[in-house]
C-alpha cells in the first residue's frame, strides 16, 4: 500500500508506534526490533488532530531555535493578546481567563474526560504566577493525586533537587505543572482524548504566566508541547519555541531515577536554561 493511500490518522498511529519502539530501543529495552525504514515524517500530525480538527501550529513552533536566536518575545504570548487561541475552541471563554485563579475557576470540578471519576485531586500547578521559568511534566502520579500538587513524589524530589541544588532557585520561584491535570489510572500513559481535553488548560497557563523559559520534562510532555512524535533523546538539549516562549526539552526526573548516568545530560540542558535566564551556574559540589 502506498503512503498516500493511508488515511492520516492511521499514518499518525503507525508513526507513533514506530517512534515508541525506537524510543524503547534507545532506552535500552532488549529484544525490540530495529525499525526497517525511516519514521513517517509527514505523520507528525498534531496530537489529537483527528478529534480536535485543530492544525498543529498553534501550540508550538516546531523549528528548533539556535543558541543565538533572540530570546522569545514575552509579549507575543500575553494573556488576551495575539497568542493563537484556536486551541481553545473546545472551551469558549477560556481565552478570556486572565490570571491563574480565573483559569482554575474556569476548569472547576472538571468532568471533561474519563480521568475525572477516579481522581482524588485535580493537580493544577504550583509556584510563582510571574515565574520566569516553568517546568512542564506529564501527569500526576499517586502522590500528586493525593496531595493535589505536582512533582511531590520521588521524581518530584529529584526535580526539587535540580531546582534548588542544581539551579540555586526555590520551588516557589518557578512554576510547575503537567500536561494532564488528573492522574491516569495505574500511572498509564495519558490517552489522546485525555490530552485533547486537557492541553488547552496548559497552553492557557503558558499564555498567562508568560515565562521566559519552559523546561519540558520527558517524552510525553515535550511531544505534547511541540505536537510532534520525535523521541526525547533526539529533542533534548535543543531550544524549541512554544507559544512565543523558549522551550528546552530534557529527560524526565523519573527516567533519571532509572538512568542516573544521564543526569549529566540534564545538567547540560539546565545550564543552557540558566545562561538564557542570566543566572549564575552553581559550583560542581552543589549539583544533583
Ligand atoms: N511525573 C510527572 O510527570 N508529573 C508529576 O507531577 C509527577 C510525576
Amino acid at each position: 500500500m502506498s503512503g498516500a493511500a493511508i488515511p492520516p490518522d492511521r499514518r499518525t498511529i503507525i508513526a507513533s508506534l514506530r517512534d515508541y519502539v525506537e524510543q524503547l530501543r534507545e532506552e535500552g529495552m532488549e529484544g525490540v526490533p530495529a525499525p526497517t525504514r525511516a519514521p513517517v515524517a509527514s505523520a507528525a500530525a498534531p496530537r489529537g488532530s483527528n478529534t480536535s480538527g485543530v492544525s498543529g501550529s498553534q501550540g508550538a513552533i516546531s523549528a528548533p531555535l539556535t543558541a543565538t536566536s533572540p530570546p522569545a518575545a514575552r509579549s507575543v504570548a500575553a494573556a488576551g493578546s495575539s497568542a493563537p487561541t484556536e486551541l481553545f475552541y473546545l472551551y469558549p471563554g477560556l481565552e478570556k481567563t486572565s490570571d491563574l485563579t480565573g483559569l482554575r475557576e474556569f476548569i472547576g470540578e472538571c468532568q471533561r474526560c474519563k480521568l475525572a471519576p477516579r481522581r482524588t485531586n485535580l493537580v493544577f500547578g504550583v509556584g510563582n504566577p510571574n515565574a520566569e521559568l516553568m517546568f512542564v511534566g506529564e501527569a500526576p502520579g499517586a502522590d500528586e493525586d493525593a496531595r493535589g500538587e505536582p512533582f511531590v513524589g520521588r521524581a518530584g524530589q529529584l526535580l526539587t533537587d535540580i531546582i534548588e541544588r542544581g539551579m540555586g532557585m526555590t520551588r516557589a520561584e518557578v512554576y510547575i505543572c503537567n500536561v494532564i491535570k488528573c492522574r491516569p489510572p495505574e500511572n498509564r500513559n495519558p490517552e489522546l482524548d485525555e490530552v485533547a481535553a486537557c492541553e488547552p488548560f496548559l497552553f492557557r497557563q503558558i499564555d498567562i504566566i508568560r515565562p521566559r523559559v519552559i523546561v519540558g520534562l520527558g517524552t510525553f510532555a515535550v511531544q505534547a508541547l511541540l505536537k510532534i512524535k520525535t523521541p526525547i533523546s533526539k529533542l533534548r538539549g535543543i531550544w524549541h519555541e512554544v507559544r512565543g516562549t523558549r522551550m528546552m526539552p530534557t529527560f524526565h526526573p523519573a527516567y533519571l531515577l532509572r538512568n542516573a548516568g544521564d543526569k549529566r545530560l540534564v545538567w547540560a540542558d539546565i545550564q543552557e536554561v540558566m545562561k538564557v535566564l542570566g543566572r549564575p551556574i552553581p559550583q560542581r559540589g552543589a549539583r544533583v
